[in-house]
């Protein structure tokens, strides 16, 4: 059988928004608007995510792009530095949220490294698209399975 990103033929990871439960709606929201701040004017691929710690704050980010291109952020490690500058260094769980027509938009490798850095259990990550309809539910050991934890 055929398999796609999408997750068409892989239901146990796919969900409906409207299925989600109200602390995961609110995440995909905020990341939704987020990412209308994203400053995208090279890719003009927008990112927006939005994160929940364990105390129940919300923190956001977009991506921001450089003229000199390596300079450039995800949105997930805006969100992230947000939470770390004000305090909060343990995630919840976390959203991200863009548009590719024919797939879901997950963490890129560093910001998958990024975000195991700030929690100690496996997390939820929910990726959607701008107008969630279905909504990829994964997670940081599911992305990111043996994740580098340096010896201390
Ligand atoms: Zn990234």
């Amino acid at each position: 059988m055929e398999s796609d990103i999408n997750g068409t033929y892989d239901g146990a990871n796919i969900q409906e928004y409207s299925s989600l439960d109200p602390m995961a709606k609110e995440l995909i929201d905020a990341a939704i608007k987020a990412r209308n701040n994203a400053y995208a004017v090279y890719s003009k691929f927008q990112v927006g995510s939005a994160l929940r710690t364990t105390t129940g704050e919300i923190f956001t980010g977009c991506n921001v792009e450089n003229g000199a291109f390596s300079p450039s952020i995800c949105a997930e490690r805006v969100a992230i530095c947000k939470a770390v500058s004000e305090g909060y260094r343990e995630i919840a769980a976390i959203a991200v949220v863009a548009y590719q027509e024919h797939s879901f938009t997950t963490p890129c490798g560093v910001c998958r490294q990024f975000i195991s850095e700030f929690t100690r259990k496996d997390i939820p990550i929910y990726v959607a698209k701008p107008a969630p309809v279905r909504v990829l539910v994964t997670s940081i050991y599911k992305l990111l399975p043996m994740n580098f934890v340096p010896i201390l």
